[in-house]
């Protein structure tokens, strides 16, 4: 038997492909809550482009199935086994500022552009059609196919927890959500509220403001967990110091850092403001916290007991720690890289609470109970009480699976690049499936274009990806 070449019969079909990701992408596919009914969970928008792909993979003989407009499958091929390739048809809320029209999807300078091209509705459409080529050429599968189609992985993935309820779990897949060549592992993902607890607070004799130069009356600073906060700002009321005083160490300190921000007077009270440098809070050592460099110079201050315990705390566990060092939960994994700890949001209130919510990444070879006491420990020691709001664990696929090996051997064959794996501190649809990986469609070098205005995927890209997924269905499933 000759091989295929899979690249030519995608040109072939080059036409129809692009004519069929335009006429997709022209479905805004966008949750709407307001259209929202049984059969259409997330909305109209959702449900006709849910509809186009499932009509689609019909007309080309698959078998298709629709579990109650959550997610959607089309199969095809037989055998015990089951090869998934997990793709989603919503997309984030265009925004303005496009130079061409979101839902057109125009062709200028060879870029197919529109809300949805590149993350994830072009890939889905190349999915479909490697799919189709294969299903045609006749070669003989020793396994089942099914392509899934997830409703809202932009928001809740309440799609795939739903579909997975009812439906088989493939064997292995992959997912056309994210990079070239292909990404094998994510850390775990975790989400904690930290909150100052009363009792420890009120030990101390609260308000005892007796002696302090300042009480802290508020501060803020940072909106998510998963981003490094570039603004903080504090209000603090004099006490045995001058406002003047408190204005003048803080713009000295300023000076002295090179750090940027400003001091105010209002009402007799002190503003103080922090700017500092966003990043993703994957790799919180790459920006500037506005928040923990802010209690940095509170903590020169004589402060009212309760903030004192507050900026203590802070010091000494989150400022500059990304690594968790000082808690004593750093870790460093040689495949995975380190834990990381981003301080998201700090917010306290003399009248209220106060509290920092923190997002901790950690690879695999640190297991989660482990870590996660040691932080208790510290925690309860100097007053603090956690809350876990999410936990996600690691996600790994053995580099040695022959997933992972097929795939890289598809990608080079066909691309003639080496296929190095990728392991991340994100997440990626791939965690969706138990043995799953992230494989494409934005080519190594590429700019990322995904929830931005102008989104794009280069039709050249859109051809050659859908000729890497057609050898890969057919690679896996032989
Ligand atoms: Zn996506």
């Amino acid at each position: 038997m000759t091989t295929m070449n899979w690249l030519k019969e995608v040109e072939k079909r080059q036409d129809e492909l692009i004519f069929c990701a335009q006429e997709f992408l022209r479905i805004r596919s966008v949750l709407d809550p307001e259209t929202a009914r049984e059969g259409a969970p997330f909305g109209e928008g959702i449900r006709q482009a849910l509809d186009y792909v499932l009509d689609h993979c019909r007309q080309a003989g698959m078998t298709v199935k629709d579990v109650g407009g959550f997610a959607g499958h089309a199969e095809f091929g037989q055998g015990e086994e089951l090869i998934g390739v997990l793709s989603h048809v919503d997309v984030v809320p265009e925004g303005d500022g496009w130079t061409s029209p979101p839902y057109a999807a125009e062709i200028v300078d060879g870029k197919l552009i529109a809300r949805g091209a590149i993350d994830d509705k072009g890939p889905t459409i190349a999915a479909i059609f490697a799919a189709k080529l294969v299903k045609e050429s006749g070669l003989p599968l020793s396994k089942r196919v099914r392509l899934i189609f997830g409703t809202d992985e932009e928001s809740n993935w309440q799609c795939v927890k739903t579909y997975f309820q009812s439906e088989e779990m493939p064997t292995m897949g992959f997912t056309p959500d994210a990079d070239f060549p292909l990404i094998y592992a994510e850390k775990g993902l975790t989400d904690l509220t930290v909150r100052q607890t009363r009792e420890s607070y009120e030990r101390l004799g609260i308000p005892a403001a007796d002696g302090a130069g300042a009480k802290l009356l508020s501060l803020d600073s940072g909106l998510r967990m998963n981003m490094v906060p570039d603004k903080a700002e504090a209000r603090l009321a004099p006490l045995g110091m001058e406002a003047d005083e408190i204005v003048r160490k803080y713009r000295a300190h300023l000076a002295e850092t090179g750090l940027a921000g400003t001091a105010d007077l209002a009402d007799g009270q002190v503003l103080l403001r922090m700017e500092g440098v966003s990043v993703h809070g994957m790799d919180p050592g790459k920006g500037i916290n506005a928040g923990t460099e802010l209690i940095h110079f509170l903590a020169s201050l004589p402060l009212d007991a309760r903030a004192q315990q507050f900026v203590r705390f802070t010091e000494s566990y989150l400022y500059r720690q990304h690594y968790g060092e000082a808690i004593g939960i750093a870790h460093h994994d040689e495949e995975m890289g380190p834990l990381t700890l981003n301080t998201g949001v700090i917010a306290y209130d003399a009248e209220g609470e106060a509290l920092y919510r923190l997002n901790i990444r950690y690879p695999h070879s640190l297991p989660y109970e482990k870590w996660s006491r040691i932080l208790q420990e510290r925690l309860a020691e100097a007053g603090f009480a956690l809350e876990v709001v999410e936990h996600l664990p690691p996600h790994r696929v053995d580099p040695q699976h022959p997933l992972v090996t097929t795939l890289q051997r598809v990608y080079t064959e066909q691309t003639g690049q080496e296929a190095g794996i990728i392991a991340i501190g994100g997440a990626t649809y791939g965690r969706s499936l138990d043995v799953g990986v992230a494989f494409g469609p934005l080519f190594p070098g590429r700019p990322d274009s995904a929830h931005q205005r102008d989104e794009y995927i280069l039709v050249e890209d859109l051809i050659k990806a859908t000729a890497i997924y057609a050898q890969a269905i057919y690679e896996l499933a032989k």
